[in-house]
């Protein structure tokens, strides 16, 4: 079985809209199963994948059968009823095909950012050329790390999704599979990338603390591509924001939720930036524009469909240095 588009609308199995819903520990039903063929296609989230806490409030509305949750005591927006594990493996088994490098435009896009961060990471560390190898972790086709190569570092990419694997190995050293306790990475890196990766993970706290072990004394963790559930367009749009995609972006953090899994250990925040104006994705006036008016339809009570523009804080790139 495979899944050919990047929104699951339905049942994976027999395409069926109709699923029996489960209660979760405080007795709320959300639907996880097919009622006609029986395939579990949702799990359901108790506890909050940061904190910890069961105790969440409501956020936004659901989408294509996928609710959202607010947790009450950190205030981690996560998804309460996302795919199954079988189903997301499913899912990302044909990423690069299906979703990730399936438009031209969006693929150049995303090559001009590529060259943006990688310009705003040489202007912050202290000197480029001391770093001599580099871990991208969900490193896709690995073609963050192909200008990382050109700089003559040695280049390394972990993996989960079978055909960007394969892609990816073409040109890098690559490891298989989850960036979790099993993947056995007998090395220490000097700079440890997660580009668009944190949000869609269950454990994310996991994800970086295993990069802060595998990390050399004054190196850096680079965390980009990654939405900040602490901007306007979050705030304003909700489920409508443009990061938000219940498919693969199950949970969305904010800066401070990042930052407080650094700061109390041998790190230093050494670079915080937003990219929006002069990326591909801005266009200001009609950002803007978009904003107002869904500020308007919302005080007079129109429902809209309209998703958010890009706009400033959408997406963050963080980087930390180990003292
Ligand atoms: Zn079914
Ligand atoms: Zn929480």
């Amino acid at each position: 079985m495979q899944i050919k588009k990047k929104q699951v609308n339905g049942c994976l199995n027999c395409n069926s809209k109709v699923f029996i819903f489960e209660k979760d520990i405080l007795g709320k039903k959300y639907p996880t199963k097919c009622r006609r063929c029986g395939t579990k296609n949702r799990r359901i989230v108790n506890y909050c994948p940061y904190c910890n806490s069961k105790k969440y409030f409501p956020w936004g509305n659901k989408v294509r059968d996928f609710y959202s949750a607010e947790c009450s005591k950190c205030h981690l927006v996560y998804i309460k009823n996302p795919l199954s594990t079988e189903a997301q493996n499913l899912y990302y088994k044909n990423y690069a095909t299906n979703v990730h490098q399936k438009r031209n435009i969006k693929v150049k896009q995303r090559s001009i950012m590529y060259k943006q961060e990688l310009n705003y990471l040489k202007s912050v560390v202290e000197n480029f050329n001391n770093i001599k190898n580099v871990l991208d972790v969900g490193c896709g086709g690995g073609f963050f790390l192909d200008l990382f190569k050109k700089y003559n570092k040695k280049t390394y990419g972990v993996e989960v999704s079978e055909d960007s694997y394969l892609i990816a190995k073409k040109k890098h050293k690559m490891y298989y599979g989850n960036f979790d306790d099993n993947l056995n990475l007998k090395k220490k890196f000097d700079l440890i990338i997660m580009r668009g990766v944190v949000e869609h993970v269950e454990n994310p706290k996991k994800y970086i603390f295993n990069a802060q072990k595998i990390l050399k004394k004054e190196g850096y963790i680079f965390i980009s591509a990654t939405p900040d559930l602490n901007c306007v367009s979050a705030k304003i749009f909700k489920e409508r924001w443009t990061q938000h995609r219940p498919e693969s972006h199950i949970l969305h953090l904010s800066e401070n939720h990042i930052d407080s899994l650094f700061l109390n250990k041998k790190f230093t925040k050494v670079g915080s930036h937003s990219f929006y104006l002069k990326t591909p994705y801005e266009n200001f006036e009609k950002d803007i524009n978009e904003i107002v008016l869904e500020i308007k339809r919302q005080r007079k009570g129109i429902k809209s469909k309209s998703i958010s523009p890009a706009f400033f804080g959408n997406m963050i790139t963080l980087i930390y240095k180990k003292r």
